[in-house]
């Protein structure tokens, strides 16, 4: 199965501080809403379907066509306050990734947000408890308890099972997705650009296509489109540019090194 995700953060009117985490490594993710509503044109320009949600996944059910998610990270105020109602319009629901420790804090988004976007049929899902800053790089009992935290939460406010997640600055290894298992969680995604979903483990891992402040504006419609050049050039670039890897260091471990691996190992 293949599926394009695309990967957001929060979405500010007039100052990035305004919602989500407040650095400079933050904000370089955040779009003004004049160019989040540019990229939704787009998307929609070129693509006549609704994105689809993580359950279809889950179901591992096969499909016909390409299609494409919306997912969004770090659970800032945003996604209530700007992000949803501009999904809506479109009829089209997306992922909200929440770091469920920051849940009410300023910025972020509280209980009854949360509970309202998911009564709009929007995906609840966690970014992990605390957002730690390397998560691929924590124990691995730390992992487990990051993911288990983070779903007990949220499962707390919403009375339903919650079993899709995204990884924490993308710092993917083996060992966070099967931490990531071990605490229930089926659809893990990451932040490497690819479109096959690998069902190999126990927990689906699907890929996502970042858009970053200071994009063209017609950036998520080129990922969406029919045509793949513009998909293998964003994984041509985020292998070859060198500004992952190093910064990543030896605990990161590339998707296809996963794909590799036996399932049996244990567990470090
Ligand atoms: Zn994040």
């Amino acid at each position: 199965m293949r599926a394009i995700s695309l990967l957001f953060h929060d979405v500010y009117a007039g100052n990035p501080a305004e919602s989500g985490f407040v650095s400079e490594a933050a904000h370089r993710y955040k779009l003004a809403l004049a160019d989040f509503d540019a990229q939704l044109a787009g998307v929609s320009g070129v693509r006549a379907d609704a994105p689809i949600v993580s359950a279809l996944i889950a179901s591992r059910r096969d499909m016909t066509s390409t299609r494409f998610l919306m997912t969004f990270d770090d659970g800032g105020e945003s996604y209530y306050t700007r992000i949803a109602e501009r999904l809506e319009r479109r009829g089209w629901r997306g992922h909200c990734f929440v770091s469920t420790n920051f849940i009410g804090q300023r910025g972020f988004l509280d209980r009854q947000q949360i509970r309202a976007l998911a009564e709009r049929g929007h995906v609840i899902g966690s970014h992990s408890a605390s957002h730690p800053a390397r998560f691929s790089a924590l124990s691995y009992g730390d992992m487990v308890s990051e993911w288990s935290r983070s779903r007990q939460a949220l499962e707390d406010i919403l009375s339903q099972s919650i079993d899709v997640a995204s990884v924490p600055g993308g710092y993917f290894s083996p060992a966070v997705a099967r931490a990531a298992q071990e605490a229930g969680i089926r659809v893990l995604f990451t932040s490497e650009p690819v479109t096959q979903v690998d069902f190999g483990g126990g927990c689906a891992i699907v890929g996502r296509f970042t858009i970053r402040r200071g994009d063209r504006h017609d950036a998520a419609q080129r990922l969406v489109a029919a045509a793949p050049w513009a998909r293998s050039l964003a994984w041509t670039s985020w292998n070859a540019k060198g500004l992952v890897k190093p910064l990543l260091g030896p605990s990161y471990i590339r998707l296809s090194d996963w794909l590799l691996a036996p399932r049996t190992s244990s567990r470090a």
